[in-house]
């Protein structure tokens, strides 16, 4: 859901730092390697918003992080990241101090041996560049990040349009974090942004996805997020049948479905969501969706019964969808609920007669299907028609 950040603290004094987390900056300091709190836990925590992993970064490398724990399990250990269990089996991060030693604008290559400070600068922004020890209560912020988080400012650490260059992905994350936060983009980082926007093109559609799905879901305003994605140029790369908007402000306070919200905000969505390897699941819930006939006039429950009929699945996908676009209820919704009660029939299923009593009838093959079909037609007229003396009468007129 969208975060409030309404207070602009400096860093606390203390910081509630989970337990088991306490636990693991423990072990690896009394076996002599130094180890901090970092990431975006600690930008949340400032921000009073709730996060639930505190990843830790460590001087131990991953083999000596694995020989300290019982329960470890690998999780990206080219990346030094090894997944440590406490008691209750819940899983941490514990991250090698690392810097990256080559970088093509998609992976980055690693070395570990670095310091505290190599790590904190070689992440992307520098509200994420944080670190407290939970146990000395001590703070870094090499680059006054807590300032950024106080002004609601996203900006990258060091020369903004090497650090996009290095990995392309701090472009959409930009774009998600001041959308989530509503906070502005540092002038300079926005013009790289802008500028390199172009190379997007080389990210892995995987990744993409993941970013616009995320942003979807944690905005604090949608429409701040669409328009970034435009302003910058992404959008042009990766979602050009991204409408201008604007967004009703009721869509930010309806619940976050990021496969809804892309068909929404999209022309041609299941084209969109094929280029951004989504599920078949995901594109065909899509597909189901754009050949939803348009709504009906509200007050005619015969137009609003055939309405649910062409719906069928998507019914409720469709619903949500017309709310979304206007910013109020659809307004044949009550229509809808009022057949709902009552219980009319809207499809085959529905009917209070099946194909085998077709059959029993001496009907055949497609004249089952045909004949279904037509008494669906007639019920949705006159759903008093729905009992099955009245059904078998008819189908014995009709086969
Ligand atoms: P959230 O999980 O809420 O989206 P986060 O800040 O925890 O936000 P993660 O993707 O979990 O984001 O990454 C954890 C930390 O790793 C970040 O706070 C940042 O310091 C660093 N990081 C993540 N991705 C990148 C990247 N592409 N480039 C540089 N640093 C990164
Ligand atoms: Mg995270």
């Amino acid at each position: 859901m969208a975060d409030a950040p309404t207070v602009l603290p400096a860093l606390p004094a203390r910081l509630d730092v989970p337990e088991p987390v306490i636990e693991i900056v423990r072990t690896l300091e009394e076996a002599g390697h130094a180890a901090w709190c970092v990431g975006g836990a600690l930008r949340d925590a400032v921000l009073r918003v709730p996060h639930a992993d505190f990843d830790v970064a460590t001087s131990a490398p991953p083999d000596q992080v694995r020989k300290l724990f019982r329960r470890t399990v690998p999780v990206g250990e080219r990346f030094g990241t090894v997944g440590v269990l406490d008691r209750g089996g819940v899983l941490h991060e514990v991250t090698t101090f690392r810097h990256d030693v080559r970088t093509d604008g998609r992976h980055a290559e690693v070395e570990f041996g670095a310091s505290l400070e190599e790590d904190l600068a070689r992440r992307d922004f520098t509200i994420n560049a944080l670190a407290h020890h939970p146990l000395t209560h001590e703070w870094r912020d090499p680059f006054h990040g807590a300032d950024d988080l106080a002004r609601g400012i996203v900006r990258a650490v060091g020369e903004p349009a090497d650090r996009i260059r290095e990995d392309y992905l701090r472009l959409l994350r930009a774009i998600r974090f001041a959308a989530r936060f509503d906070f502005a983009i540092d002038p300079s980082t926005w013009t790289a942004m802008r500028e390199l926007a172009p190379g997007l093109g080389r990210l892995s559609a995987e990744r993409v996805r993941d970013e616009w799905f995320k942003g979807l879901e944690t905005a604090r305003t949608l429409d701040l997020l669409v328009r970034l994605w435009h302003a910058s140029g992404a959008a042009a790369v990766w979602l050009p049948e991204l409408n201008p908007g604007p967004i009703p402000s009721s869509a930010d306070t309806a619940p976050r479905d990021a496969v809804l919200l892309t068909a929404v905000l999209t022309n041609s969505p299941a084209a969109v969501l094929r280029r951004l390897k989504a599920s078949n699941a995901e594109i065909s819930r899509a597909e189901v969706l754009a050949r939803v006939p348009a709504g009906p006039p509200p007050g005619d429950e015969r137009a609003v019964r055939r309405w649910l009929s062409g719906a069928a699945a998507a019914t409720d996908d469709a619903l949500r969808a017309e709310q979304l676009r206007t910013g109020k209820p659809a307004g044949w919704l009550a229509d809808v609920e009022r057949i709902r009660e009552r219980g009319d029939a809207v499809r085959r299923g529905d009917l209070a007669i099946n194909g085998g009593d077709l059959l029993a009838l001496g009907l055949t093959g497609p004249a089952v299907g045909r004949v279904l079909d037509r008494l669906l037609d007639r019920t949705l007229d006159d759903p008093a028609l729905n009992r099955r003396d009245t059904l078998l009468a008819l189908a014995r007129e009709l086969a």
